[in-house]
Formats: structure tokens, sequence, C-alpha cells
């Protein structure tokens, strides 16, 4: 009987009638690399909650991966029934990053180091898919994980218009890997990075880091669930080794 990974991938297969192999990794940042949702959640909130605008913190688990205007957007829909305006996005965004360094924290999520460079060993490329612009962790992105993501081989909030759920920036991803969508897989932990990982036809492998359930992250089409980042990489090199 064939174990989950390979049925996952021949589903895939057959879904897209292609043939799959994992020539790069199309990565998440925020809840994939970094065990950061939880600051960016509360700073989303407070930002939001001294706008005069009502919301929990818990929300905001359902709008990762969006960027930071479409998430704006659609606080300012509900509660004034338009968009924001450049002068008010800016402004909000840059009180939310304000208060996301001021918890002054970026822990890195257990396990990802050590699942990417054995990815980077394996010979396959890594490339970086995020809808964050927040400086603070893309700057320190280098230095925590060396040599795996560099400038050349990251898509952010600064490259994209649409951003996730939208499949744009993993199609840009794609591009700045140079390959196709059969010779990927996406690393996300949020629904809507599923939902974009998927649009873009890409084999999307989904790690529950958060507080929703693991159907929130089926329903929107992930491929895998993992519970966390030890369990992916005791089943890493059957996604690795496929079709090689
Ligand atoms: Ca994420």
């Amino acid at each position: 009987m064939e174990d989950t990974v390979t049925a996952a991938i021949r589903r895939y297969e057959q879904r897209r009638n292609c043939r799959f192999r994992f020539d790069a990794l199309l990565s998440d940042m925020d809840g994939v690399l970094y065990d950061s949702m939880k600051y960016h959640a509360a700073a989303w909130a407070a930002t939001m909650q001294g706008e005069g605008i009502e919301c929990t913190s818990d929300e905001f688990y359902m709008h990762e991966g969006r960027t930071g205007k479409a998430t704006i957007n659609i606080y300012y829909r509900r509660d004034k029934g338009r968009d924001a305006d450049d002068e008010e996005t800016a402004r909000i965004y840059a009180e939310k990053a304000r208060r996301f360094v001021a918890f002054g924290k970026a822990d890195l999520m257990p396990g990802a180091q050590k699942l990417m460079l054995h990815i980077k060993e394996a010979g396959v490329k890594t490339v970086l898919v995020t809808g964050s612009g927040q400086r603070s962790l893309l700057d320190k992105i280098e230095a925590d994980y060396p040599g795996i993501f560099t400038p050349e081989t990251m898509v952010t909030a600064f490259d994209v218009k649409k951003g996730k759920p939208d499949a744009e920036p993993y199609l840009m991803g794609l591009k700045k890997g140079g390959v196709a969508s059969n010779n990927a897989a996406v690393l996300e932990n949020a629904p809507l990075g599923v939902e974009a990982g998927v649009a873009a036809g890409i084999f999307t492998i989904a790690v529950n880091t958060g507080p929703l359930p693991d159907a929130a992250l089926v329903e929107a089409g992930a491929d895998l669930v993992f519970p966390d980042m030890a369990s992916l990489y005791r089943q890493i090199d059957k996604i690795i080794t496929y079709n090689r």
C-alpha cells in the first residue's frame, strides 16, 4: 500500500495530468519560518482598535497571507463603506509594523532551519513567497536562513499587486525559481496561502502551526497537512526522491 505522501503526489499528478518533481520549494514566511503570527495578530488588532475599528486578534489568522493593504481595506469597507486611501494605508501599516517590532521577538519556527538546510543540500532551490512587507523580518531572514533565502529569490509585498489568495505571488515565485508549476512545492500554514498555491497549480504542503483546525487547510485545497516541521522533516525525502 502506498504511503500518505506518495498517494498525495499521485493524486496531484492525476488531477493536473502532469509528472511531479521537487526542483524548487516556494516557502511562506510567517507561521512557517518564524513563529510570528501571534505577534502579527496582536499588532493588527491593537492598531485597528486604535482606529476605532472593532475586532479581535483571532480574526487576523483568517486574513493571514493577505497584503497589509488588502487587510486594511477589508475593515475599511466593513466599517466605513470605502477603501482606505494611500495616506491612511501607509499610516495604519506603519503603526502595525511599529507594534509588531515592539514585541521585540522573531522566534524561529522550531525545526524550520533544519528542514530548509536539508532541502537546500538535496539540490532543491528555495524561494521565499510572502505577503509581508515587514522590513524587520525580511532583513533578518538572510541571517537566520543563510544561503537559503536571498533578495534575488524573494517575492514580498513589494513585488505583488494582488497578493494571496490570488495565484500571483506563487506564479512570480515559479518565475524566480525558474521552474514550471509541476516541478515545485509550496509550503504554507494559512488557508489563504494554500488557496494561492493551489490556484498557481503547485503541489501544496501545509504545516498547521496556528490555532485553526486542519480542516481549514484541507478545505483550502492542501495536498498534505502536517502538524509541525518535525513531522514534515520525517517525510520530506519521499517528496525529494519522487520521480528521481
Ligand atoms: Ca503564513
